[in-house]
């Protein structure tokens, strides 16, 4: 690997002082953020730098840029994206057209440590964080290729946020910056499977993003068969955890529940679930599993997610069934990546 730093991933006030420490003016470094947040490949592009700075900072700086290796685009218009990144992995990223503009499912890491057994993003061997700059890349790079503006940004593809999280910070920071893609923190959100002491730490800085918990099961019996991270954290301590982050941000909570043939779609199942989240504001949202291949568990029929939603409704719950985009494109996460390493072996 190079040992050129990232440039994409500093900070605006770091790269100003980067500048100044090249005796440089400080305008310069919002010239050069500029031109890395609309995802130029090279120094040379920059065109309003002096040629001999471009030089100086392409020996110590290296600018990350994603290789579109598939791209598959589905009937509704949602795009998805196979990037290989310069060790030779890759990420998917989805983009999807709302009737309020243009948003985007992004990874952050490269395989998942976490386990779920319905997921297809598990892949310890292959794991590892993404850079903050990488993260950021599949914005950047999606919104050039397709000629939009993404205004929606969730944190909800490959990999588990919260198990790389100064990164992931990092990226929120750069991708709110005024002068990049400046995107608000109420138009982002983070999906975790509930590594609680982070979502404690996430609180007190007080974000306004929406943050999501993929819940999947109302009792720690049911979690933990199908979560493993549910035998580290407990499922009340978890909405314990939920409770605190809305004290602290007044941020409604949002569950994500994805509803798995006779297993957690029972009519017990949602009346536990309300139980499990009485008094917290927060919205619940029921996703028929998608399967997975050589997995043996089957999405619930539309009579059980009907019947789940209005036991939760007569309780008081918010809930809604989410409509499912790409369908004919493998565009539930970890599916592309996990047929291009398929393809490869
Ligand atoms: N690691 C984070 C974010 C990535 S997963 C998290 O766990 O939240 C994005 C969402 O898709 C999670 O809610 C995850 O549980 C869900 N998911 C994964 N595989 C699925 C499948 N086969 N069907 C339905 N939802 C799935």
């Amino acid at each position: 690997m190079s040992e050129k730093k990232c440039i994409k991933s500093l900070l605006p006030a770091e790269l100003e002082a980067e500048m100044l420490s090249l005796g440089q003016p400080r305008y310069r470094a919002g010239q050069i953020f500029k031109w890395l947040h609309l995802g130029v490949r090279s120094f040379g592009e920059m065109s309003d730098l002096p040629r001999s700075l471009r030089e100086q900072l392409s020996e110590s700086y290296l600018i990350t840029a994603p290789e579109i290796l598939r791209k598959q685009v589905s009937s509704d218009g949602t795009v998805k994206y196979l990037y290989g990144l310069a060790d030779g992995n890759s990420i998917e990223s989805v983009l999807m057209k709302y009737e309020h503009g243009y948003s985007i499912c992004i990874s952050t890491q490269a395989g998942c440590r976490m386990g779920c057994v319905f997921c297809a993003s598990y892949d310890p061997a292959r794991s590892r964080d993404l850079s903050p700059a990488e993260i950021l890349d599949q914005v950047l790079f999606s919104q050039a290729d397709s000629g939009t503006k993404i205004s929606n940004i969730v944190l909800m593809g490959t990999g588990e946020p919260l198990d790389n999280y100064e990164n992931v910070l990092r990226f929120l920071e750069l991708v709110n910056a005024s002068g990049g893609v400046n995107i608000g923190m109420r138009h982002i959100s983070l999906s975790t499977c509930g590594i609680i002491p982070r979502i404690y730490e996430l609180a007190e800085l007080k974000l306004q993003l929406t943050l999501s918990i993929s819940l999947h099961a109302p009792t720690n019996e049911l979690r933990g068969q199908i979560m493993p991270v549910n035998r580290t954290y407990d499922i009340r301590r978890l909405i314990e955890a939920c409770r605190y982050y809305f004290e602290k941000t007044s941020r409604r909570i949002s569950f994500e529940y994805s509803m798995i043939q006779g297993f957690n779609d029972t009519v017990s199942c949602a009346q536990k679930l309300a139980e499990l989240l009485k008094g917290l504001p927060c919205h619940v949202n029921l996703i028929p599993l998608n399967k997975v291949e050589g997995s043996p568990l089957l999405p619930s029929g539309k009579n059980a997610i009907y019947r789940f939603q209005r036991t939760l409704e007569e309780r008081g719950l918010t809930a809604t069934v989410r409509r499912s985009l790409g369908r004919d494109i493998s565009a539930s996460c970890g599916q592309l990546r996990r047929q291009n390493s398929h393809t490869e072996v």
